[in-house]
């Protein structure tokens, strides 16, 4: 009769191990750098040529939450991304591009629980298009360069612009600023 406790007790220990180490694993972060540097052939920090290419092609290259989020244009939920209480001094890039996007100095608290910003880094960093979806109108803010859903623009955002681009972090990368 011991002798099953010990062993029960040791399985409990062993699968509370396995699953912490499960939900420790799949952050996303180094998994997406990695696939975009080495198997994302579109992805440059210098070329800012248009890209025109097919979500086929993207759904090869891009892991599946940025797919979902640049091609399918989902949301992500507030307050679970990397990136809105983030405070760093850096540069964000588009993750499946590499296009520059906002600076640090652009971005500002907000209590949405999504990464949000006032001003893009260059007036082309960005497109804009309508978006009447769930009944609502709203201004939907894709990538300049690879067409990729990034969010949305508000106008309640602070000064100097008054708005508001509500961003997913699963679509921004940063880099910090080197000192
Ligand atoms: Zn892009």
């Amino acid at each position: 009769m011991i002798s099953i406790k010990i062993i029960l007790s040791c399985s409990i220990i062993l699968s509370n191990f396995l699953s912490c180490s499960q939900t420790a694993l799949p952050s996303g972060v180094k998994a997406n750098a990695a696939s975009n540097t080495k198997e994302n052939p579109y992805y440059s920090r210098t070329d800012t040529t248009v890209l025109q290419v097919s979500d086929a092609e993207w759904k090869k290259v891009l892991s599946p939450d940025v797919y979902a989020i640049a091609r399918e244009k989902g949301t992500e939920r507030a307050f679970t991304g990397k990136y809105w209480n983030f405070t760093g001094l850096g540069t964000y890039y588009c993750v499946a591009c590499g296009n520059a996007l906002f600076k640090s100095d652009g971005k500002f608290a907000s209590e949405c629980g999504w990464p949000s910003f006032f001003e893009t880094i260059r007036k082309t960093s960005v497109t804009y298009q309508e978006d009447n979806s769930y009944n609502m109108e709203r201004i939907e803010v894709n990538c300049g360069r690879c067409g990729a859903h990034l969010g949305h623009l508000f106008d309640d955002g602070p000064p100097p612009t008054y708005k508001r681009y509500c961003m997913n972090s699963i679509i921004l990368e940063f880099e910090p600023d080197t000192k």
